[in-house]
């Protein structure tokens, strides 16, 4: 079966041969896996290593960005978050739920965040000391310029937290020429194509509030932080998914023997296309024009036709051998598709002709309105 969800990824057999292990996450074998998955993680974010240190945090994405939000930003903090999609909005509840203040931004969800926009949101909004950027907004596809904004943001005297999630591994990414980005998160799951369980958020050391300021002792980045000096780095504060962060250093190999960030992305480019043209010559109609769409999920408008189900939908692409999401996030009802993971540009033309043979099985006989 090949996942195409924009995470969860169809991740190598290497990868998953690690979880076949018992590890005792204390123990100095694994400490050794941990310090070095750090100082891997912080370099290919381009952290200094003086001023940068990437922080562990079990669990999922959504923790990590909580812990940043609660870590760098005090209780009743203003945040500017430009509403791109979902991701943005959990961002906004995250912050709110934790006491801090987001400041919605309305934006159009189907274009890149224009940075100009948020210069001008910022010189009326003097209150506000950060901004929440989802780089890689996963529910419409849309790609944000955060270096581009992260210079609106600098210009502006202002700090980025930067949800990276769905982005890391692909886009590229260079905390040492951002100075204004205070933390980026991102996890084991995505564009890196390791498994899930572990989260990474790189912060700067000199811009996390003091230990015991984030209101949570689980998300309190300022004492992970405390914890990783005082033990060389080597270990997590409580126990990690232990079979995730081994899976994760196999993962970091085959990226490293891929060549890294740039083939990794001109993979996933040529995968979107294949499928945004694919869709496209079967009479489906992609959400976003081919100029605004991204390398990580492509969106394509459900059917118009009576007779379409998406459950049915995925039903039958999973007798074809492919698992993609049951819900969609668009105003609009569509379907998606992750294109990022172990997955090829050859895996996503079969997947074009198995989503041709799945909408015959179901009848489905208008594939496009206008
Ligand atoms: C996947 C993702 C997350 C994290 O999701 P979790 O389910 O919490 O791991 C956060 N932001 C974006 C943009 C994502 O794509």
């Amino acid at each position: 079966m090949i996942l195409l969800i924009p995470g969860p990824v169809t991740t190598r057999a290497e990868v998953r041969a690690a979880m076949a292990v018992d590890y005792a996450p204390w123990d100095d074998d694994f400490r050794a896996i941990s310090r070095r998955l750090r100082q891997r993680v912080c370099s290919l974010a381009g952290g200094d290593p003086v001023v940068h240190t990437a922080l562990p945090l079990q669990g999922c994405g959504h923790f990590g960005t909580e812990a940043a939000l609660r870590s760098v930003l005090p209780a009743g903090g203003r945040i500017l978050i430009p509403m791109t999609g979902s991701y943005a909005e959990r961002m906004g509840r995250l912050a709110r739920e934790a006491d801090r203040v987001p400041i919605p931004l309305v934006v159009d969800q189907n274009r890149p965040v224009s940075p100009a926009q948020i210069g001008e949101a910022l010189r009326n909004e003097p209150d506000v000391t950060h901004v929440g950027l989802v780089y890689s907004e996963t529910s419409s596809g849309v790609i944000n310029d955060a270096p581009a904004i992260g210079a609106a943001v600098r210009a502006q005297g202002r700090r980025l937290i930067l949800d990276a999630v769905s982005a890391f591994g692909a886009l590229p990414l260079d905390l040492a020429q951002q100075p204004e980005i205070d933390a980026a998160v991102f996890t084991s799951n995505k564009c890196l194509e390791g498994l899930p369980g572990l989260v990474f958020v790189v912060v700067r050391n000199d811009t996390l509030l003091s230990p015991g300021q984030a209101g949570s002792w689980s998300f309190d980045l300022a004492d992970i932080l405390a914890q990783a000096q005082g033990d060389g780095g080597g270990s997590f504060r409580f126990t990690p998914a232990a079979q995730a962060v081994a899976a994760f250093d196999v993962a970091l190999d085959l990226y490293d023997a891929e060549g890294g960030r740039v083939p990794r992305l001109a993979r996933y480019r040529e995968n979107a296309h294949v499928l945004w043209q694919g869709m496209t010559d079967i009479g489906l109609r992609p959400c976003l024009a081919e100029a605004d769409q991204g390398p990580i999920v492509v969106n394509i408008h459900a059917p118009p036709d009576l007779v379409w189900s998406l459950p049915n939908f995925v039903d039958a692409l999973k007798r074809r051998g492919f698992t993609i999401s049951n819900f969609y996030n668009t105003v609009e009802p569509s379907f998606r598709v992750g294109c990022i993971g172990n997955v090829s540009p050859d895996d996503m033309q079969r997947f074009v002709n198995a989503v041709d043979e799945a909408l015959i099985e179901l009848g489905v006989v208008i594939r496009r309105g206008n």
